[in-house]
């Protein structure tokens, strides 16, 4: 589903991602951990066009981000991203947030549109929402539709960064919960998080990025019980 060969890229002389190179299957779940500063956010933001590669291929769904000819937009709707500010619409209600994507850009007629979010809402648990604006919501339920909206625009591959690192603790359970559900749906996600119990058992696959650098990466088991590099043994004694 996602191909990344040799991805570099640069802010200026600053080069803040050096070389990642990474496979994502279809269905696949890869939680990318690692410190501050070291590019999680950037390698997320290089998926779906929000950063222009410095040099490097990305391919998603068949489609080749980095090659000049691809039509972005068509890329970009293959691809949701959930972030830690969730970035709904305030003045808009719950329901035209989650269907002004479809309306706008996929042209579904409102009424098919309103249809596919009231299930929406329905599986994130928040079906008596609809005519609330964002800021009648507490975190954990803005972070949901957040979510509802991003899946209203049938992605191929969801990317989440930091979906609860903003939340109050007693709100990050209902939205690690709905990303479990998704999970098992067989949606193809990559989440950046700090969550280690999630990653261990929601992830199929753990990423760990310091500096730029793709350090290693492997089962949650292997990542958490037996890591092999002294970076990912010293991250992991900091926050486990
Ligand atoms: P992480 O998500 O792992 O904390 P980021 O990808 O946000 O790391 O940032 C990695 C580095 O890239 C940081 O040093 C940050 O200052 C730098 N950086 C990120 N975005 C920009 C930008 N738009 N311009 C310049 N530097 C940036
Ligand atoms: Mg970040």
């Amino acid at each position: 589903m996602i191909n990344v060969e040799n991805l570099h890229k640069s802010f200026g002389n600053n080069e803040i991602l050096k070389g990642i190179s990474t496979k994502v299957e279809n269905q696949e779940v890869v939680v990318v951990i690692g410190p501050s500063g070291s590019g999680k956010s950037t390698f997320l933001r290089c998926l779906n066009g929000l950063e222009t590669v410095t040099s490097g291929k990305i391919e998603i769904a068949g489609l080749e981000l980095t090659n000049p000819k691809t039509n972005i937009h068509q890329l970009r709707q293959n691809v949701g991203m959930c972030f830690q500010q969730f970035n709904l619409f305030k003045h808009l209600t719950i329901m035209e947030n989650i269907t002004i994507g479809p309306i706008q850009v996929l042209k579904q007629s409102k009424q098919e549109s309103e249809k596919v979010a009231r299930e929406l809402l329905k599986k994130v648990g928040l079906q008596d929402k609809e005519n609330n604006y964002p800021d009648q919501l507490s975190g954990g339920q803005q972070q949901r539709v957040a979510i509802a909206r991003a899946l209203a625009m049938k992605p191929k591959v969801m990317l989440f960064d930091e979906p609860t690192s903003a939340l109050d603790p007693e709100m990050v359970g209902e939205v690690l919960k709905v990303m479990t559900d998704l999970a098992h749906e067989g949606m193809t996600m990559v989440i950046v998080t700090h969550e280690m119990g999630f990653a261990r058992e929601v992830g199929h696959r753990v990423i760990f990025m310091d500096g730029g650098y793709l350090v290693e990466e492997g089962t949650p088991a292997e990542i958490f019980n037996n890591p092999k590099e002294e970076r990912t043994k010293s991250f992991l004694s900091k926050v486990l």
